[in-house]
């Protein structure tokens, strides 16, 4: 940290000679940076092989292929997954193991599934596909996962966008566009660490949701839960509990849950979960016995004898913890050096998930970018974080810690923080 840094004067309240100065100097900062022929990547959010190391013994299992009801494993069949490994995840998600689908590798996947199934056939709750729909609109919390906003383009499904706030989703906001449109048939929701902000949505926040009235009888929430168990802390934040909180609002379909452990065992070969009322799974997988005879059953055995009990999935992500957690520190420490006090960035400060959500000054995301990708840091496209790749403010960026080794991510910060100084000294120097 520079001396200059810690004293630092809002750029905004500088003169324009201060300004010029200024300028000058990021740029030869810049130039020097870019000078060094770095080659690094803030981009996957995903976890690193020291990480996927802590699973290797999934690999020598399951040591049998019978479990504890007596089913053959290699075998077609239990559409639904296995008894034991659905009991462990209804326990770690607070639902019942009738509601629970324990199926493939991706959550990604089940979630297509189900927009899918909504699309040809409709929902338990519904009057007719959402296919023969005129129109149909998602509410998509921002910033959120690129990924789901894809997905509803691929459908052809519009968005509506509400800000993402600490405590979750705008929900006065989500509630008086879901209560006046009969085309907004669903929303967006990553309840826990969400992606990229790290937000927690409150219990308060998710009753609402919950409760809230609807114009479309078969509105979905899509309860995301991708980092339920991915705290950064000790303070392990708990998920509000969707299912009854909807139920008790007399809504027991709206819910639909996901999740994986993608990011607790082997990102593309984890086991992936579904859970939501029984008439909701029923649904699934019905529709889901068109195209399968039954997931991997062996792959899902190997996970049970892995974890044990729902406490040795927790005791698991506490290893991931201390691996990635000084990783963020990192993080949190380079952009407070480099940016406190200039007025030109803020960023979250998450307690759990993947990611940091940085917003820059108005404009220069594109900017920052362009010059983190010249100086040889990739960062993910500027507008990620928003359906259509469109943030209105080209200001948001989503860093990625968890792959890169400690010093890489340490110097791939120094340099993004160099390039947001630098593109904020362009804008307002003019
Ligand atoms: N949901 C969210 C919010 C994610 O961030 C990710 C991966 O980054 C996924 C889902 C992907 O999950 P899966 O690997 O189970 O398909």
């Amino acid at each position: 940290m520079t001396q200059e840094n810690t004293a630092a004067q809002p750029l905004a309240d500088r003169t324009p000679e201060d300004l010029q100065a200024f300028l000058a100097e990021q740029r030869t900062a810049y130039d020097d940076l870019a000078g060094r022929d770095l080659k690094l990547d803030l981009t996957r959010g995903k976890p690193s092989s020291e990480q996927l190391d802590l699973s290797n013994a999934l690999l020598d299992l399951p040591s049998e292929y019978v479990d504890a009801h007596g089913v053959d494993t290699r075998n077609y069949g239990g559409l639904q997954g296995l008894e034991d490994l659905r009991a462990m995840f209804a326990d770690l998600l607070w639902v019942e193991p009738a509601q629970v689908v324990a199926g493939g590798s991706s959550s990604l996947v089940m979630m297509r599934e189900v927009l899918t199934d909504l699309w040809l056939k409709g929902a338990v709750d519904g009057v007719r596909p959402w296919g023969q729909e005129e129109k149909v609109t998602f509410i998509c919390p921002v910033p959120g996962y690129d990924r789901h906003f894809t997905l509803l383009e691929w459908f052809g499904i519009e968005t509506v966008t509400v800000p993402m706030n600490e405590d979750g989703p705008d929900a006065e906001e989500v509630a008086r566009i879901a209560g006046s449109d009969p085309s907004v048939k669903g929303m967006w929701m990553v309840p826990t660490y969400s992606n990229p902000s790290g937000a927690v949505a409150t219990q308060e926040v998710s009753a609402r949701l919950a409760a809230m009235d609807t114009a479309a009888p078969d509105f979905k929430i899509l309860w995301d839960n991708a980092y339920a168990f991915h705290h950064l802390t000790e303070d392990e934040a708990k998920s509000a509990d969707i299912l009854s909180l909807a139920a008790a609002a007399g809504h027991p379909h709206r819910p639909i849950m996901f999740a994986s452990t993608s990011k607790i065992t082997f990102a593309g070969a984890g086991v992936a979960f579904l859970a939501g009322s029984l008439e909701t799974v029923k649904w699934y997988v019905d529709n889901l016995g068109q195209g399968s005879i039954g997931p991997d059953k062996l792959n899902q055995l190997r996970h049970l004898e892995f974890f044990g009990s729902p406490e040795g999935v927790r005791e698991h992500m506490r290893k991931h913890r201390e691996i990635i957690a000084p990783k963020f520190d990192i993080v949190d420490r380079v952009l407070t050096e480099q940016l406190d006090g200039l007025g030109i960035a803020t960023w979250t400060r998450p307690s759990g998930g993947y990611f940091v959500s940085l917003d820059v000054l108005d404009g220069t995301a594109g900017r920052v970018v362009e010059l983190t990708r010249e100086a040889g840091v990739a960062l993910t496209p500027a507008g990620s974080a928003f359906p259509g790749k469109d943030d209105p403010r080209d200001r948001n960026l989503r860093i990625a810690p968890t792959f890169p080794g400690p010093d890489e991510v340490q110097a791939a910060m120094e340099v993004l923080t160099a390039c947001v100084r630098l593109a904020a000294a362009e804008k307002l120097a003019g």
